[in-house]
C-alpha cells in the first residue's frame, strides 16, 4: 500500500498504528469479553483527532478524506474491530452526511461537537421488516406546526447506547411506499420518546454498541431536517457509499490481524520435528491470504480515491466491500485452520478475529446487496 501514500497520509497512518497497537491491541479482548469499549478510548480517539477525522478543519476537524480515513481504519481494525465500527459508522454515517448535506446552521451545531467526540452519532435505517429492503421502511414523521413527530423503531443501531444524535430514516409523505416518500431527520438523543434498548449479544464486534431504539412522539424542530423533505433515500444510498469503504478497510484491518498471526504461528508451531509454516500447504495459505488482502486493499484505496474526487463511486465501494469482506472471512477461516485446535479456543485472539470478521459481509448492506449494486452499474451503461 505504501506506494500510493504520500508523506500525509504515511503520517497519519503511523500515528494510527501506533495508536492501535498501544492501546487498542491491549483491550480488544476485554472489549469482546465486557461486551463495551473501555471509556478511555473514547478520550484517547478525542486526543488523536479520530472522531473528526473527515470533517473539515472550520468545524473543529482534521479535514482530511476518505483516503486517509480508509488508512486509520484499517489500523485500528486490525487491533479492535469493536473500536473500528464504532469510529467507521461516526465518520461515514453521520459525520459525512451532516458535512455535505447538511445546513450551514445544522453544521455550526453538530460538527465541532461530533469532532470532538463530545456527541457520537449513529444511522438509524434499518427496521424489522426493512433490511436489505430498506424502501420498505416505516417509521413515520408527521408535520406538526414547526415539528416533525417521528414514531416507529429502528433495529441494529451502531452506537445505539452511548449516541447523542441519531440520523433518522422516516417516511414524511403518508401512503408512499418503496423510495419515495422518506427524509433524513437530525434527532439529538436526548429529546424526550426515545428509548434505547438492551445491547445485542452479538456473534462478534461484541465491544461496540448495537441497540433497538424506538421513537414514540418524538418532536423535533423542522429546521432537523437534513437536505430536502422526502430526498431521504438518496441521502442514505450515498452516504452508505461511503460507509461501505469504511466497512471494506474493516475488513482488510481484520484480515490483516488473521494473515500475521497465522506467520506468526506457523514460525513458532512445530509438527513431524520442523515449523508447519515450512510445509508448503501452509505457505500456499499465507500466500493466498497475502494476495487477497493486498488485492482488496487496492479496491478499498480505488473507492476512496474516487469519493474524495468527488466521483461516483458506489460500483467501486460495493466492489470494495464484497471483496474485502469475503477477504477477511477467508483470512479468518485459513488463520483459525493453520493454528489447528488452538486456533478454535480463546487462547489465541485469531478466535475473535473469526467472529469478528463475519459481520463484514452483512451490515451496511450484505454481499448479495453490494452484487446487486455492481450488476446494476455495469449493465445500466
Ligand atoms: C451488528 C450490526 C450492526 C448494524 N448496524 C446498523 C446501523 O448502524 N444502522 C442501520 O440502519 N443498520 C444496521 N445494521 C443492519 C444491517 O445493515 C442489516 O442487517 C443488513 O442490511 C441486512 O438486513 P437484514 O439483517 O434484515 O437481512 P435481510 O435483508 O433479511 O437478508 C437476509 C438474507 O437475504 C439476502 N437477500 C435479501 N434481499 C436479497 C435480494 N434481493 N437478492 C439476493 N439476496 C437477498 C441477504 O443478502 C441476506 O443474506 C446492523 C446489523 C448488524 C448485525
Amino acid at each position: 500500500m505504501d506506494f500510493a501514500l504520500n508523506e500525509e497520509l504515511t503520517l497519519v497512518r503511523d500515528m494510527a498504528r501506533s495508536f492501535a497497537e498501544a492501546e487498542l491491541l491491549p483491550r480488544a479482548t476485554r472489549h469482546d469479553r465486557q461486551g463495551t469499549l473501555d471509556r478511555e478510548v473514547f478520550e484517547k480517539l478525542r486526543e488523536l483527532g479520530l472522531w473528526g477525522l473527515t470533517i473539515p478543519e472550520e468545524y473543529g476537524g482534521a479535514g482530511l478524506g476518505n483516503l486517509a480515513l480508509a488508512v486509520v481504519l484499517e489500523e485500528v481494525n486490525r487491533a479492535c474491530a469493536s473500536t473500528g465500527v464504532t469510529l467507521s459508522v461516526h465518520n461515514s454515517l453521520i459525520g459525512a452526511p451532516l458535512r455535505k448535506f447538511g445546513s450551514e446552521a445544522q453544521r455550526r451545531e453538530w460538527l465541532p461537537r461530533l469532532s470532538s467526540g463530545e456527541v457520537i452519532g449513529a444511522y438509524c435505517l434499518t427496521e424489522p421488516n426493512a433490511g436489505s429492503d430498506a424502501g420498505a421502511l416505516r417509521t413515520s414523521a408527521r408535520i406538526d406546526g414547526d415539528d416533525f413527530v417521528v414514531n416507529g423503531t429502528k433495529v441494529w443501531v451502531t452506537n445505539g447506547g452511548w449516541a447523542g444524535l441519531f440520523l433518522v430514516y422516516v417516511r414524511t409523505e403518508p401512503g408512499t411506499s418503496r423510495a419515495k416518500g422518506i427524509s433524513a431527520l437530525l434527532v439529538p438523543g436526548d429529546s424526550p420518546g426515545i428509548q434505547v434498548g438492551k445491547p445485542e449479544k452479538k456473534c462478534g464486534i461484541r465491544g461496540s454498541s448495537t441497540t433497538e431504539v424506538e421513537f414514540s412522539n418524538v418532536r423535533v424542530p423542522r429546521s432537523n431536517l437534513l437536505g430536502s423533505l422526502n430526498d431521504g433515500f438518496r441521502i442514505a444510498m450515498d452516504t452508505l457509499d461511503g460507509g461501505r469503504i469504511g466497512i471494506a478497510s474493516q475488513a482488510v484491518g481484520i484480515g490483516r490481524a488473521c494473515l500475521e498471526a497465522a506467520i506468526k504461528y506457523s514460525k513458532e508451531r512445530e509438527q513431524f520435528g520442523r515449523p508447519i509454516g515450512e510445509f508448503q500447504a501452509i505457505q500456499w495459505k499465507l500466500a493466498d491470504m497475502a494476495t487477497r488482502l493486498d488485492a482488496a486493499r487496492l479496491l478499498v484505496m480505488k473507492a476512496a480515491w474516487m469519493r474524495d474526487r468527488g466521483e461516483r463511486s458506489s460500483q467501486a465501494a460495493a466492489e470494495a466491500k464484497l471483496f474485502a469482506s469475503q477477504t477477511a472471512n477467508f483470512c479468518a477461516d485459513e488463520s483459525l485452520q493453520i493454528h489447528g485446535g488452538a486456533g478454535y479456543t480463546d487462547h489465541f485472539h485469531v478466535e475473535r478475529l473469526f467472529r469478528d470478521a463475519r459481520i463484514t459481509e452483512i451490515y451496511e448492506g450484505a454481499s448479495d446487496i453490494q452484487r446487486i449494486v455492481i450488476a446494476r452499474a455495469i449493465t445500466a451503461r
